[in-house]
């Protein structure tokens, strides 16, 4: 999509300070964390949110959460523990219209939503 932000931020269009890549995933630093570690998991396929996803995007949602398991390994909060969150439409206060997880952690998160 010519005009979305994380489009083309995974074509390298814009900077990112990048985690983790591969055929079909792209990982970055949040540019405005919320924790301590926040990196956004996306799909290089443009997917609006989670709300869009078909059939065949299946394997790749269950892809993102392998990625966001290796990288809370290295990040070496895999036991600490973490948040994924996808925020999806207007209410839940989605921002970029590319589909993506949150991955949050390094802090004790409580009750906080987000
Ligand atoms: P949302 O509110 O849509 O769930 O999350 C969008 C996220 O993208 C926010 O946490 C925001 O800080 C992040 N973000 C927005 N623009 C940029 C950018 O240009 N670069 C990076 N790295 N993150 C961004
Ligand atoms: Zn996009």
């Amino acid at each position: 999509m010519e005009d979305c932000l994380f489009c083309k931020i995974i074509r390298g269009k814009v900077p990112s300070k990048k985690v983790y890549e591969d055929d079909e995933i792209y990982a970055f630093e949040d540019i405005n964390p919320a924790a301590p570690i926040h990196i956004l998991f996306v799909p290089k396929k443009h997917i609006e949110s989670i709300a869009k996803i078909e059939k065949e995007d299946e394997a790749l949602i269950g892809k993102i959460y392998s990625a966001i398991n290796k990288i809370a390994e290295e990040k070496g909060v895999k036991d600490k523990g973490y948040r994924v969150v996808t925020n999806c439409g207007k209410d839940a206060g989605q921002t970029v219209k590319h589909l993506h997880f949150h991955l949050l952690a390094g802090t004790n998160m409580g009750e906080k939503l987000l």
